[in-house]
């Protein structure tokens, strides 16, 4: 709630009154007195079905009024010994704090719980503000200490919270039996979910008369999906055209019931998600740190445990630095079925920007795709080698880590004209190719800012005749 501020939640402070709902079928509830004060209560009680009486000698005609349409009854005279007897509750509402005394005293021998209008300190329980969805009913309170703020809270949600609220929670009641055939938890959650926020108010706006047909339906559905088996499909995503996925990819994200995808996945490639599918971006947590691995490891044996076919969409190629491995290894532990779909790694699409090929005759017979750090830092390798003319590596998350590649290299003898080529966002409409030489690598870096993925592949420059393609060249940042 926006009127919240968060540090304030985190107080611990014991509640001074414990929120209840008391049923009133059989309850019978007393008000003393008969002006405005009890005007206000009377109104707010009668959406109850208490038995309401009300002890007022002199009672606004609007009392009396309602007591002979049966909706309480007035006896026209104070309170006095007896009266209360087997009354659940009592309002003090005289408007004059020795008669208010006097009858909650009446009321509470009778074993009534008591309120006083407006008197905190010798009440046992408040009235909230009230928010009625039938059956939905929202209680605010603020232990008597800002009722304005209760108030606004009251309107705020009023405004928020569809009429038809109450309407899809009545037909929802009489579906909780036929609800019970799914498993308890999550299975069970979900469908509820599903029908409150999605199907529900489709099937209301088309008129009260589709809502059972179609929670029918929903149910169904849901009870097929929890037959089947959990699955979880490690997806490939590519560098980010669309257009690169495979159709076993298409497919994959077309069967979907859960995707859980990463930073680097682009719009496009969530769009050709099935509609119904559940989203999960474990990139990012708004602007917290990503999902730590062991949060995405949960994500997907629980999304699976419950029946889901998940997609988990990685990518480039699952297999290239994407902690597959620790995946595969808790969703294993549970049992549960997977396969890969491989997918187009950025090195492929990168060089593919350069219009040349990985591996060459006579040039290199071996690539190599490093990182640039790992888990303890800047990733070591075999320097030795990738220094050698020729040789040819496409460096995956290498932009913070190049003056350390850099400098290992030169200190093994590289040759400083070594052609390096940075490509960032390869494949997608904002890819940029950067040429540079491995002595000018960190300043082109510096100087090119690049926010998207890169891959910098080293030993290989783009092909010649690429140089009339729209790029940008080492020189422009000189
Ligand atoms: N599994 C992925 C790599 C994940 S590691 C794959 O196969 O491509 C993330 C790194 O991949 C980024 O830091 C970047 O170096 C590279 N990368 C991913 N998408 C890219 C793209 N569209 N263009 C350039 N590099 C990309």
């Amino acid at each position: 709630m926006s009127y919240i501020e968060p540090n304030i939640t985190e107080d611990t402070a014991p509640m001074d009154h414990f929120p209840i709902f008391i049923a009133t079928r059989t309850a019978r509830i007393i008000v003393s007195g008969g002006g405005d004060a009890a005007l206000a209560k009377l109104r707010l009680l009668m959406k109850s079905s208490a038995r309401i009486t009300v002890f007022a000698a002199d009672a606004a005609p609007e009392i009396a009024q309602w007591h002979a349409a049966r909706k309480l009854t007035l006896v026209p005279r104070a309170m006095d010994y007896g009266d209360a007897v087997c009354a659940k509750l009592f309002y003090g509402a005289n408007e004059d704090a020795v008669e208010d005394a006097r009858t909650a005293h009446l009321a509470m021998t009778c074993g009534a719980l008591v309120n006083i209008v407006d008197n905190l300190h010798d009440s046992q329980f408040i009235t909230p503000a009230i928010v009625d969805r039938d059956p939905v009913t929202i209680a605010i309170g603020t232990e008597g200490a800002a009722p304005v703020l209760a108030r606004a809270i009251k309107a705020d949600l009023e405004e928020r919270l569809p009429q038809n609220l109450g309407t899809l929670a009545r037909i929802g009641k009489t579906f909780r039996d036929a609800a019970f055939a799914l498993p308890f938890g999550r299975a069970r959650r979900d469908f509820w979910r599903d029908y409150y926020f999605n199907t529900g108010p489709k099937a209301v706006a088309e008129g009260q008369d589709s809502v059972l047909p179609a929670l029918q339906k929903l149910l169904d559905s849901h009870l097929s999906k929890t037959a089947r088996a959990g699955h979880v499909a490690f997806v490939g995503g590519g560098p980010g055209d669309p257009e690169l996925l495979t159709l076993k990819a298409r497919r994959a994200l077309d069967e979907a019931d859960v995707v859980i995808y990463d930073r680097l996945i682009t719009p496009e490639i969530l769009e050709l998600a099935r509609r119904e599918a559940v989203m999960i971006d474990v990139g990012k947590e708004g602007f917290g740190p990503s999902t730590t691995q062991e949060r995405i490891n949960d994500l997907l044996v629980e999304h699976a445990q419950g029946g889901a076919q998940v997609v988990r969409l990685k990518s480039g190629d699952a297999t290239v630095f994407g902690r597959l491995d620790e995946e595969i290894d808790a969703i294993d532990a549970h049992g549960i079925g997977w396969h890969i779909v491989p997918g187009i790694t950025s090195a492929s699409a990168a060089v593919a920007a350069l219009g040349q090929s990985m591996t060459k005759r006579g040039r290199n017979a071996s690539v190599r795709f490093l990182t640039g750090h790992d888990t303890r830092g800047f990733a070591d390798h075999d320097w030795r080698t990738l220094a050698r003319t020729g040789e040819v590596a496409a460096i995956y998350m290498g932009k913070r880590s190049a003056r350390f590649i850099q400098g290992r290299l030169l200190m093994h003898g590289a040759d400083r004209h070594t052609p390096v080529t940075l490509i960032e966002n390869a494949s997608r409409p904002n890819q940029r190719v950067v040429e540079t030489t491995l002595a000018a690598l960190p300043d082109t870096l510096d100087a090119a800012q690049m926010s998207g993925p890169a891959l910098t592949f080293l030993g290989l420059a783009p092909r010649a005749a690429l140089a009339l393609a729209p790029t940008l060249s080492a020189q422009e940042f000189a």
